[in-house]
């Protein structure tokens, strides 16, 4: 009885919530490192949404950071007072989002000017991470409404920097000892269509770049130097083959199942078409299931590159970008995972799947400390794209998810 009337109570919220997430996608909360001033102002926003939901009590642990103007990456914490303090649910969700990228292709609405438009709002950073702030802000509003005190504390937790790498964010919380061991951690920052996938494992990232240096010359007489685009094209066609090959094992655990190797970024190289470029650069991005060793595979792309330089006289040199190993996935048995799976199924009617993803969400980092932590939503999984949008029904189903943990039994 209890649940069908937060359930119900949550339905009602919808329209707040709505207002809500268009409030917040009106103020962008851009990286430094992609020209933009941080979260400072999206996070004076959240402040007085927070309050308005009657969360007053908010603690704030701002990481310094000199390169934007408030010269800081604001993050938040809210908490909800339970029965008990032994475990803390804590629900992460990120300020940051990514840059609009081409405006043009945003056809629908300008990034930063919300619609509504057939029960989705469309806007950058709508679903990535938007949706889910407000979904586990007004979880928290509908228990209060009804003056339910959840079965332990919950802490809505709003971070910085979580696209650049966490250091500003949840990496900074973690250093202040936020969190403990038995604590049950859920981050709604990924997840399906119909929010049946519960994330526990991710897979390592490698982004390497490949740096070819041949000799420039005029394109008339190309044997007078040593074209460094070509060279580089066929090393990374062939490289891309190799990885394919040699590192081809799939576990259906993974969404998708195997690793994922992919020529991307391109640097530019000459400014005329009749020069043959002497130097060529381009980028690797790998996603690798954790039962290969990222050192043996830069081990054998830097194998491939010295055969290449020894077979076309160019010099080849392979510099990582990022490389960041998966960590041990979550126990598929951990309390937090068990809890979910049973309010998915409850609420939601659907039967949930349990699994890992290309990676990369501030789960990571609770799991490199040995404390569970699950990636869940429910989305289209629009996040970085043009036009990107969050479902209203998605808004309030995981408000309903969100608020069910909250209350479901300790034991
Ligand atoms: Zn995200």
């Amino acid at each position: 009885m209890q649940t069908e009337n937060l359930l119900k109570e949550i339905e009602k919220l919808q329209n707040q919530m709505t207002q809500a997430l268009m409030e917040l996608i009106h103020i962008p909360a851009i990286a430094p490192e992609n020209g933009g001033e941080g979260e400072s102002k999206k996070a004076e926003k959240l402040d007085q949404i927070l309050k308005i939901a009657g969360l007053n009590k908010i603690e704030t642990w701002d990481a310094e950071d000199k390169r934007v103007p408030s010269k800081k990456r604001p993050n938040l914490i809210a908490r909800y007072e339970g029965e008990t303090n032994k475990e803390t649910l804590w629900i992460i969700t990120h300020l940051d989002i990514v840059p609009a990228g081409e405006e043009s292709l945003w056809t629908v609405a300008k990034p930063f000017q919300p619609i509504i438009k057939d029960g989705k709002i469309y806007g950058r950073g709508s679903e990535d991470n938007t949706q889910s702030m407000v979904s586990s802000i007004f979880a928290i509003k509908a228990l209060k409404n009804l003056g339910i005190k959840p079965t332990r504390t919950v802490a809505l937790c709003f971070v910085a920097d979580e696209e650049q790498g966490s250091t500003y964010g949840i990496q900074h919380l973690i250093k202040q000892q936020l969190f403990k061991k038995e604590d049950l951690i859920i981050v709604p920052d990924g997840g399906n269509a119909d929010g049946s996938f519960v994330e526990i494992a991710e897979k390592s990232s490698l982004w390497f770049r490949v740096h070819t240096v041949g000799k420039q010359t005029h394109a008339s007489r190309p044997a007078d130097g040593l074209n460094a685009h070509r060279v580089g094209m066929q090393y990374a066609l062939a490289l891309d083959k190799t990885l394919h090959e040699n590192y081809a094992a799939k576990d259906e655990h993974f969404d998708p199942p195997e690793s994922t190797f992919e020529p991307t970024k391109k640097d530019k190289n000459v400014d005329a078409v009749n020069i043959v470029p002497g130097e060529d650069v381009n980028y690797f991005d790998c996603r690798i299931l954790p039962q290969y060793s990222v050192e043996e595979i830069l081990s054998k792309i830097k194998e491939l590159a010295q055969e290449y330089q020894q077979r076309t006289g160019a010099n080849i040199s392979i510099e990582p970008v990022q490389k960041t190993l998966a960590p041990k996935p979550t126990d598929v048995n951990a309390k937090i995972v068990l809890m979910l799976k049973q309010a998915i199924k409850n609420v939601r009617r659907v039967e949930p799947k349990v699994g890992g993803i290309g990676g990369g969400t501030c789960a990571a980092f609770f799991r490199r400390i040995n404390i569970p932590a699950v990636v869940w939503s429910t989305q289209d999984e629009m996040a970085h794209q043009p036009n990107e949008y969050a479902k209203i029904a998605n808004l309030v189903d995981d408000a309903k998810i969100f608020a069910s943990l909250a209350i479901s039994p300790l034991a």
